[in-house]
């Protein structure tokens, strides 16, 4: 589909980066479950070694299924270009990769994924790399956080545990003057809700074991390259503007120009940290994707309605949703997500830890995971689960207080959820 016209979402959902197989004639992209490609001749093998020629090796680098699904991401989200890895926290690291070195680090949202925040506050430190956790609603202290070693900005769009929405006009202004790239984790909100680039990001990362995929299968990431960010610009970005020992001093910005973020990311970021998403993910992951516009928008109709039903509740003290005109973030969602404030948000209970765990106890259609995004309706206590290690000091910042409860909202019909929610209400008195 490409020097085609511009087609809408819902087209590009289904055909972006996808053709018929040209030797069988097949019409969906075939799951192409192989390790090794032939090479045509021994100097096909050494162009392709040298990348001066693009196309198949082995599949911890490239494989056709995982291409048409990175192809079809990057179109969907407006960007140049993606690499799609073995799951979010595998983009996550792969977005960072290129960027970071032992002394620099990335300023983060305090908003994040619970296993975000542990990736950033710990894990990282043992390349030498650290996070500074910053309210990104203080865009002052944003400002300040950013220093001489700084390489990255990192926020969600929509922020877990939902109901939190990130004003990336604002975040991306403050990025660029700094001369920084702004990653964007759209998990949460997927490039039918939002698309970060429109907004000033330079990388999108991806869980697309989330909504992309929808039906909770397989486990995947994705990092999507804007293109537009000049890494070049002074010496802060080595491995993309200096030469690359590993390619005989192959410069990869020179080299490749607005690629050349994806192409490092699959040159080296794969080859070498071994990420890799497999054909049958991508399968799964495509499949899924034909119908995320339409599967978004219900997931936002019945989150609309059934947290407007909770508010009223007697037993419920408060919902964080940010379609609802009681959220700090009415105004803002509108801006950021016109389409929709999404799926995901926090219930509190009036009747504390107790409740919450009779609650979720008692809910028969909402599944007890530790997962969000899926077509099924979710609930998890994060104060017995996910955050559990946390004083309570630290999980009622985290937005995961004892009386909290955090709900994925599905696609099933709203009237059979609100019922089992009523019910559940019922027994957690
Ligand atoms: C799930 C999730 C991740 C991590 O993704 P995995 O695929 O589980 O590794 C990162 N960010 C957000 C917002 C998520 O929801």
């Amino acid at each position: 589909m490409e020097d085609g016209p511009t087609y809408g979402f819902d087209t590009l959902q289904i055909h972006a980066g996808s053709r018929p197989d040209p030797v069988t004639g097949a019409r969906q992209t075939p799951i192409y479950q192989s390790t090794a490609y032939v090479f045509r001749d021994a100097e096909h093998a050494a162009s392709l070694f040298n990348l001066q020629e693009v196309g198949y090796i082995y599949s911890r680098l490239t494989n056709p299924t995982v291409s048409v699904l990175q192809e079809r991401v990057a179109t969907l989200e407006g960007g140049v270009g993606a690499v799609c890895c073995s799951s979010g926290h595998a983009a996550q690291i792969m977005a960072l990769f290129p960027l970071m070195s032992p002394g620099c680090n990335v300023i983060a949202s305090t908003r994040l994924y619970g296993g975000t925040v542990t990736q950033f506050s710990q894990t990282i430190k043992r390349f030498g790399w650290s996070a500074k956790f910053v309210d990104f609603d203080d865009l002052n202290a944003l400002e300040n956080a950013i220093d001489d070693n700084t390489r990255a900005v990192f926020c969600e769009s929509i922020a877990n545990p939902g109901g939190y929405i990130t004003d990336l006009k604002a975040i991306s202004l403050i990025s660029d003057k700094a001369g920084l790239p702004l990653i964007v984790d759209n998990t949460t909100a997927t490039p039918y809700l939002c698309r970060p680039i429109e907004y000033g990001a330079t990388l999108v990362v991806h869980s697309t074991t989330k909504y992309m995929t929808g039906n909770g299968t397989v486990t995947g990431g994705c990092v999507v390259d804007s293109g537009k960010f000049d890494w070049s610009a002074n010496e802060k970005f080595p491995s993309l503007s200096e030469p690359e020992p590993a390619y005989h001093g192959l410069r990869f910005h020179e080299t490749f120009g607005a690629l050349a973020f994806t192409f490092h990311g699959i040159a080296v970021g794969l080859r070498d940290l071994g990420m890799t998403m497999n054909p049958q993910a991508a399968h799964y992951t495509l499949m899924g994707l034909e119908t995320l516009s339409l599967r978004m928008q219900r997931h936002c109709e019945n989150a609309l309605k059934i947290a407007g039903w909770l508010e009223e509740q007697d037993s419920v003290e408060a919902v964080t949703y940010a379609g609802l005109k009681s959220s700090p973030y009415f105004d803002r969602v509108k801006k950021v997500c016109p389409k929709g404030a999404g799926g995901l948000f926090t219930v509190a209970l009036k009747g504390g830890y107790d409740s919450c765990i009779k609650f979720v106890n008692a809910l028969e259609i909402f599944s007890h995971v530790a997962n969000l995004g899926d077509s099924r309706s979710l609930v998890i206590h994060t104060a017995s689960t996910t955050h559990r290690q946390l004083t309570v000091d630290q999980q009622i910042a985290a937005g995961s207080a004892p009386n909290v409860v955090r709900i994925s909202i599905g696609i099933e019909d709203s009237d059979d959820l609100i019922a089992d929610l009523k019910q559940a209400l019922a027994s957690a008195k």
